[in-house]
């Protein structure tokens, strides 16, 4: 069966992940959704992908420095992957502040367990990426071909709670701080992670003048995307948007009902869908949905 789809940013929510949704997270989802979020094992997930021969983007996350909270586990996803390698692949989640630590982990992500890339949210991991301490982590994910994933934007947690959860904006914002590192290791290839309002035009800025960097459409309804957004993936950066739903915040579903509306050429919805990830991820044919 031909594949659907590729959600290039999904969130664990099993038992085991939402341990990292402590310190109030939690419940300020449940607010910013206006329902609580039951887990879903990952073995539920990957049928649920599996039925809808799509593949599906595991994201591990680690802020316990500033956080003090416990990670979603590197090792928790790549047992997903091992599982369920028809329909899951897995970004590593690297807390940059751990310095060589952190420089071992991305190493052993990619050697030991099989990652295609790395996961980070600036704006609760309090750092700016392009602070020369971390050039050595871009430096080791360009040299292990590791994709770097950026929260980009808003974030959804913490919003309309005082004090926003204490994570801050500034850390999310694209120019200056992807577009230094795309700009300083051009052999990075590097996610703008979803629509970056309120930076939407720096970020498709940054992406028109930096090859090395995608951006992808997830956690955000297309119904709500900006003209000038829509208008960029239909056109100059069709090889360099990727689709993916931030689960559980949307669901594949409506995403793609929403998108659909935007009335795409077929040629570009099959890259932004399929293709893009494809390439950038670098499937063989082998690890492409049997069904
Ligand atoms: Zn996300």
């Amino acid at each position: 069966m031909a594949l659907r789809a590729i959600d290039c940013h999904v969130h664990p929510w099993d038992a085991v992940s939402v341990q990292h949704m402590g310190g109030g997270r939690l419940a300020a989802m449940a607010g910013y959704f206006g329902r609580e979020l039951e887990p879903v094992s990952l073995d539920a997930l990957a049928d649920a992908y599996r039925a809808r021969d799509m593949m599906a983007v595991l994201l591990a996350t680690d802020d316990s420095t500033t956080s003090g909270l416990p990670p979603v586990p590197n090792e928790h996803v790549a047992a997903a992957v091992r599982k369920h390698p028809d329909v899951f692949m897995a970004f590593g989640g690297i807390d940059p502040w751990k310095g060589r630590l952190a420089i071992d982990e991305a190493r052993r992500c990619r050697e030991v367990l099989g990652c295609k890339g790395l996961k980070f949210n600036p704006g609760r991991q309090h750092f700016f990426p392009n602070d020369p301490r971390f050039g050595p982590l871009w430096q080791t994910a360009a040299d292990l071909g590791l994709v770097c994933l950026f929260h980009t934007g808003l974030m959804g947690n913490g919003a309309g709670v005082r004090g926003g959860l204490g994570f801050k904006l500034k850390y999310t914002a694209p120019i200056p701080y992807l577009d230094d590192i795309a700009a300083d290791f051009p052999d990075l290839t590097l996610i703008s992670a979803h629509p970056g309002w309120p930076w939407q035009e720096e970020q498709l800025a940054m992406a028109r003048h930096k090859g090395n960097v995608y951006i992808d459409l997830s956690g955000w309804a297309p119904k709500y995307f900006p003209p000038q957004l829509v208008q960029y993936a239909r056109t100059i950066l069709q090889d360099r948007v990727l689709f993916g739903s931030d689960w559980p915040v949307l669901t594949p579903e409506r995403w793609i009902e929403e998108f659909d509306r935007l009335d795409f050429d077929p040629e570009v919805r099959q890259k932004i869908l399929v293709d893009n990830a494809r390439a950038l991820l670098g499937l063989q044919a082998g690890e492409v949905s049997a069904g």
